[in-house]
C-alpha cells in the first residue's frame, strides 16, 4: 500500500480525497482494508471506545499530525464504517470537533445524509459519512458488483453488504442511489417506519419516520422467515405513495427481509402501467367526442 498524506494536500471534499486515494491505490482489494489505510494515513491506533452514548471517536490536533480513532465494539461491519467516517474527520482538515482535539460521534450521525445549511456540525458529520461510503464501496468496484442487478432485489443488498464488509443498512443505502429504477427501501423497526432511503424519481413515502407499516403491507401479511428475503408481491401503491386521481396509478410492489434483531427492509419498487395502445386512446377520444358534441 504506498498512500501517503501527501498525495491527498489540497483535497478537501470527500469525493476528492476518495478519487485521490483510489488514484494513489488502484489495485486496493475489496474489502477494503480500512485500517490498513488509516495505518498508512497517519492514524497511529484504533482503540475500543467503552461508551454506549458514542459509535466513535477520533483524538488528534489542529495540525492532523497524527490521530487515535475509538470505535464501539461489535459487528465488524459496523465497525469498519465508523472507523471509515473517522478517517474522514482526521483527513478533513476543515472539520472542526466540538471540543479542541477531540470528536465524538452518535450512531444518529453515522446515519446522517442531509444536514441544514446553517448547521456546520450536521454538514460534518455528512461529509463523513459521504467519505465513508465512498471509501469502503468504491464507485469502480460497486459499478462492477451492480451490473448484474438489473431486476431490484434484496439479494442484491446482502450480496454487496458480503462482498464489501459493510451494514446491510449501508448498502440498502447505496444500492437506492444507484440502481436505475425506482425503488424505494424503507428500514423497518419494532412495527415502524425507522428510516427510508429513495431513488430520485421515487415519490415522497406518505408513511413518515415513527408511523407504523401499514396494515396491507406485505410485512404483515405471511410469518417471513427472519434473514431470508422474502418473494416480491404486488401490493396498492397508496400503502406508501399519494397516489393521484387523474393520473395513471403505477403498480408497486414489495419485498421484506427479517432480521433476527426485529428490523426488517422493506424494499418498494414502483412501475408505470404500460402506455395505453393506440386503439383504446382512439376508442377513448371517440367517446369523448361523442360526450362533448351531445351525440350518442
Ligand atoms: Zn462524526
Amino acid at each position: 500500500m504506498p498512500i501517503s498524506r501527501m498525495e491527498l494536500a489540497g483535497a478537501g471534499a470527500p469525493e476528492a480525497l476518495v478519487k485521490r486515494i483510489l488514484q494513489a491505490e488502484p489495485n486496493l482489494p475489496v474489502p477494503v482494508p480500512i485500517q490498513e489505510l488509516c495505518a498508512r494515513l497517519g492514524i497511529l491506533k484504533i482503540e475500543d471506545l467503552d461508551t454506549d452514548a458514542f459509535e466513535g471517536g477520533l483524538a488528534t490536533d489542529a495540525k492532523r499530525s497524527e490521530g487515535t480513532i475509538l470505535a464501539k465494539p461489535g459487528g465488524e461491519p459496523r465497525r469498519r464504517f465508523t472507523i471509515a467516517h473517522e478517517l474522514g474527520h482526521f483527513l478533513m482538515a476543515h472539520h472542526v470537533p466540538d471540543q479542541p482535539g477531540r470528536f465524538l460521534c452518535k450512531s444518529s450521525d453515522l446515519l446522517r445524509l442531509t444536514a441544514k445549511a446553517s448547521d456546520p456540525r450536521q454538514r460534518r458529520e455528512v461529509e463523513a459519512n459521504r467519505f465513508a461510503t465512498l471509501m469502503l464501496m468504491p464507485p469502480h468496484r460497486l459499478r462492477a458488483a451492480m451490473a448484474d442487478c438489473r431486476e431490484p432485489d434484496l439479494q442484491h443488498v446482502l450480496g454487496l453488504a458480503r462482498e464489501f464488509a459493510v451494514g446491510k443498512e449501508v448498502a440498502a443505502r447505496v444500492y437506492v442511489q444507484y440502481h436505475p429504477e425506482r425503488i424505494a427501501i424503507v428500514v423497518a423497526g419494532k412495527g415502524r417506519v425507522q428510516r427510508c432511503y429513495r431513488s430520485l424519481s421515487f415519490p415522497d413515502v406518505t408513511c413518515g419516520v415513527g408511523s407504523p407499516i401499514p396494515t396491507g403491507s406485505l410485512y404483515h401479511s405471511t410469518p417471513h422467515r427472519p434473514n431470508t428475503a422474502s418473494g416480491i408481491a404486488a401490493r396498492s401503491p397508496d400503502l406508501w405513495i399519494d397516489v393521484k386521481r387523474d393520473l395513471r396509478v403505477p403498480s408497486l410492489t414489495e419485498q421484506v427481509y427479517l432480521q433476527q434483531n426485529g428490523f426488517a427492509m422493506i424494499l418498494l419498487r414502483l412501475e408505470p402501467v404500460p402506455e395505453e395502445s393506440a386503439a383504446e386512446r382512439r376508442l377513448d377520444e371517440g367517446w369523448r367526442y361523442r360526450f362533448h358534441s351531445g351525440r350518442r
